[in-house]
């Protein structure tokens, strides 16, 4: 496939290509331009020309091509989930769900779209003051692999209804369903150059944008590494910025809980995505006095997980999506063998593939400092504390904040948990579900900003204050 650049489809200017790699299979389904500094460039210009006449239309308009975008997307949801499923490595049933997810933020925003409304105070001394919302201008959208479709719509769906234009780079190993999305918001109407869709690597394509003067915000969701240098250097040209980056959620089961539903709960909020997931359950804080039962029903649950080629009828859990998160999960397991024991899984499978064996751990001491970091992959510690007290602290004790979840009938516990868990999202007897009317973000480095909600449209655009007498 080529980029989109100005309505057209194009090579890089290198002439460099890509290629894309099934993580099940390891073959090669597809090539993408191995775009660069040019192709930024030429990406930029043509969100430049395209803003004017697109922020000029009504809202509503702009609010049509996305719902006819979306009527597209539904009903090509089989193709595009199958390629999903080649490029990424999920099952057809979690990339159904996450094109059917993009459609779904595409018809929110456009439902949103005359409602993004400005503001005015009469006063006697200085006039009217009229409090306009502006959009940006170019805005730059740098995407994971992880769920590349349903992160690329919350970023096109409120930088679009705003008014702006919009340059957006998916990851290397998961361009394909991005690209092939871009040529239905053609087919819908959308204007050339409003959305351009740019292939290559980060460190150059990425970098290109997050330093070109004539890009005025950029949304960046990745590792909080990545994100801490685009946020420097996009202070550079004095860019508006929203970071949404790592999480290590915990997830509170109580001794009142409903064990079987906390204990599914936990399997799917862990092996969703093959454990790919910013907010999945990355810590299970079990009380003591149920741990023994909690465990045993988790061990259930794992143990039924079939794991494949995410093509394959009946598969849960497919593959990682590439060779360095399958060696980062391997050494994680390696490094606490010693002092925790294997409940399931810790291999790898034989044969090809990115596979990895769901896998949970238990027995680390509550103030391990593996707990602390982010793991992208499916291995689940279960940890024992003694009360909330302890919980609570324990899933503090660390620099992420994006999700976390409490499992309790108690109606104070559930209060206090929504009140002391330092997350942008707590949820309570459920994990993972984010649809679009919730923002989503962090707290503490998993981000600033947030996504999704009526609240992103004002995120993508600024203010301008008009002070008016007659
Ligand atoms: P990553 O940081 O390696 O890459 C993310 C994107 O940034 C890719 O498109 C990459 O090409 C690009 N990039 C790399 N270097 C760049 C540079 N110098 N300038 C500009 N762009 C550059 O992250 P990843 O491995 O693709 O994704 C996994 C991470 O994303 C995990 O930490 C996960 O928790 C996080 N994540 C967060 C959220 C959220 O909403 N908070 C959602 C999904 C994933």
């Amino acid at each position: 496939m080529k980029m989109l650049i100005g309505g057209e489809w194009k090579a890089a200017a290198s002439g460099r290509e890509m290629e894309v790699v099934n993580p099940a299979t390891w073959e090669t389904v597809g090539t993408v331009p191995s775009g660069g500094h040019e192709d930024a460039g030429a990406a930029v210009d043509a969100a430049g020309e395209a803003f004017a006449p697109w922020a000029d239309l009504p809202p509503v308009e702009r609010g049509k091509v996305l719902f006819r975008t979306a009527v597209l997307v539904r009903e090509e949801t089989e193709r595009l989930a199958a390629t999903l499923v080649a490029e990424q490595g999920k099952p057809l049933r979690e990339a159904t769900d996450e094109v059917r997810g993009f459609a779904h933020v595409l018809e929110y925003y456009a439902g949103l779209s005359s409602s993004l409304y400005g503001e005015s105070i009469n006063t006697k001394a200085y006039g009217r003051i009229i409090v306009e919302r502006r959009p940006l201008g170019v805005c730059a959208g740098i995407i994971p692999w992880n769920m590349p479709v349903m992160i690329a719509g919350w970023k096109i769906g409120p930088a679009l209804t705003a008014g702006n234009t919009m340059v957006l780079k998916p990851a290397s190993t998961t361009p394909l369903t991005t690209l092939a999305i871009g040529d239905l918001f053609l087919k819908a109407g959308l204007p050339a150059g409003v959305l351009n869709i740019v292939t290559g690597p980060g460190e150059t394509l990425g970098e290109a944008l997050v330093t070109h003067p004539v890009v005025r915000k950029v949304s960046f969701t990745g590792e909080i590494g990545t994100g801490r240098h685009v946020a420097e250097t996009a202070a550079q040209t004095m860019k508006h910025v929203t970071l949404e980056l790592g999480g290590s959620d915990p997830m509170i089961v109580c001794d009142d809980a409903d064990l079987a539903v906390a204990a599914a709960g936990a399997a799917g909020g862990r092996f969703y995505n093959c454990g790919q997931t910013c907010t999945a359950v990355k810590r299970v804080y079990v009380f003591s006095d149920v741990a023994d039962r909690f465990r045993e029903l988790l061990v259930e649950k794992t143990r039924a997980i079939t794991v494949g080629d995410g093509m394959e009828k009946g598969v849960r859990m497919g593959p990682l999506n590439n060779a360095a998160g399958l060696e980062r999960i391997e050494t994680v397991v390696e490094d606490v063998r010693d002092e925790a024991e294997v409940l399931v899984g810790g291999k790898r499978p034989e044969g090809k593939g990115f596979f990895y064996e769901p896998t949970l751990i238990t027995g680390l001491p509550v103030d391990a400092p593996s707990l602390r970091e982010e793991v992208f992959g499916p291995v689940l510690p279960v940890v024992e504390v003694e009360d909330l007290d302890e919980a609570v602290a324990a899933a503090n004790g660390t620099r992420y904040g994006l999700g976390a979840s409490i499992w309790t009938k108690d109606l104070g516990r559930a209060e206090r948990g929504c009140r002391d868990l330092e997350a942008g999202i707590v949820w309570v007897n459920q994990h993972l579900k984010a649809p679009p009317e919730t923002p989503f973000g962090g707290v503490k480095w998993s981000g600033t900003g947030r996504e999704n909600g009526p609240h992103a449209l004002e995120r993508y655009t600024e203010e301008k204050a008009l002070l008016i007498r007659s």
